[in-house]
């Protein structure tokens, strides 16, 4: 996440949620993406730290767990940006030309010059993001399939150009040691089949080799032939997206909840702004007295129910607001009432979290070491995968 500073409703509802379940069904990690952050705000960089250090407090007091997630600054696992310079390397530059939200952000973002090297390799930099920990999945809306998918591309030209001859001989030998029979001879015309027609052709040599061996039981060529398919040795593996279901927060005004539309309720805004926010949203224009009926698909105020409100606290808005039954304010109180208790436990740890920095310092501190060691192990075998072991 870019550190953004303090968070809102629209995160909580929208990221953090779904990051308090797949802590404890995935090795999470979750990391503050400062050097992303530089790609648009370059010019600006003096927010960042503030803004990274309250961002992790939010996402330490709705119950980010350090102890079951790892939680870590980019910029502080150094290793990202040395994969993203070895992956930029092999990175056509079509394939980054093509993301969809690189043209969509240029045009979104016109009061600034985005024609920059950084910009346009930042799905890259995500790439790197995500192979620097070998991830399995990677939790996204729909707006960042795209990029998952670019990811999936760059790890296979990655294992493509640098994991096969190693794989191929690894995973080879492994297979006629299994034979125990005329190792040499069986080895050397397959090296030399792969050398000179490239690793189909070898499979299928392996496998016309494997099948005059009558020493080997069916059961046991099949498991042979699983190790020689296995030639092309996976260094970087291909990530999923986890496209996992989020509640979408809508805004005071209705429109989405963002801190650029001034619509939002922070994750510890006070009792008194809460009340008060809630109590001047706008309603259905048509309900200008008391007693003119409404109609809630008009209302921001019915958006938020639909996210609060049980079956029959909405049949009691729908009914009331259609027929004037209520007033907007009595319809808005259910609503501050659950806001207020949605936030007040967030509010509670993050003024304890805000009062103790020192804390706050060191989880990250912990997160970025356990982050780096995964990371490092990973650049080892890019590395020496690459032969950059000299
Ligand atoms: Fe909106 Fe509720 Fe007023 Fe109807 S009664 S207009 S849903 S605030």
């Amino acid at each position: 996440m870019r550190p953004t500073g303090r968070l809102h409703l629209g995160h909580y509802h929208g990221v953090l949620k779904n990051w308090l379940t797949l802590q404890h069904e995935y090795d999470c990690f979750f990391f503050v993406a400062d050097w992303h952050a530089l790609t648009t705000h370059y010019e600006d960089p003096q927010h960042v730290q503030q803004h990274m250090l309250d961002m992790v407090i939010d996402w330490l007091a709705v119950g980010v767990n350090p102890g079951s997630s790892t939680i870590f600054i980019q910029s502080r696992v150094p290793e990202h940006a040395e994969l993203h310079l070895l992956l930029s390397m092999m990175t056509p530059l079509s394939w980054l030309e093509r993301v969809p939200t690189y043209k969509d952000q240029q045009e979104k973002l016109r009061e600034k010059d985005l024609s920059t090297y950084g910009f346009l390799g930042y799905p890259l930099l995500q790439s790197a993001d995500i192979l620097a920990y070998r991830a399995g999945s990677v939790p996204v809306g729909a707006d960042q399939e795209a990029h998952v998918e670019i990811t999936r591309e760059i790890a296979r030209r990655f294992n493509h150009l640098y994991g096969r001859e190693p794989g191929f001989e690894v995973n080879a030998e492994l297979a006629i040691k299994k034979m125990g029979r005329k190792q040499g001879e069986i080895y050397r015309k397959l090296r030399k089949t792969y050398l000179e027609k490239g690793d189909d052709e070898a499979l299928e040599t392996a496998k016309a080799l494997l099948k005059e061996q009558n020493n080997i039981t069916l059961g046991d060529r099949e498991r042979l032939f699983g190790y020689l398919e296995g030639t092309g040795k996976v260094i970087l593996p291909e990530p999923q997206a986890l496209m996992t279901p989020h509640a979408k927060m809508p805004g005071l005004d209705g429109q989405k909840m963002s801190k650029s539309y001034n619509n939002t309720i922070s994750l510890r805004e006070s009792t008194d702004d809460v009340d008060a926010k809630i109590r001047k949203m706008p309603t259905d224009p048509a309900r200008i007295r008391r007693n003119d009926p409404g109609d809630p698909q008009k209302c921001p105020v019915w958006q938020f129910h639909k996210l609060y409100s049980d079956q029959q606290r909405q049949d009691w808005v729908q009914n009331g607001c259609t027929t004037a039954g209520i007033g907007c304010l009595d319809c808005k109180k259910p609503l501050i009432e659950a806001v207020q208790a949605e936030l007040e436990p967030i509010r509670i740890e993050a003024l304890e979290l805000e009062n103790n920095h020192d804390v706050v310092k060191s989880i990250i501190t912990e997160g970025c070491e356990k982050a780096r060691d995964e990371a490092q192990d990973t650049l080892k075998e890019v590395r020496d995968a690459m032969g950059l072991h000299y």
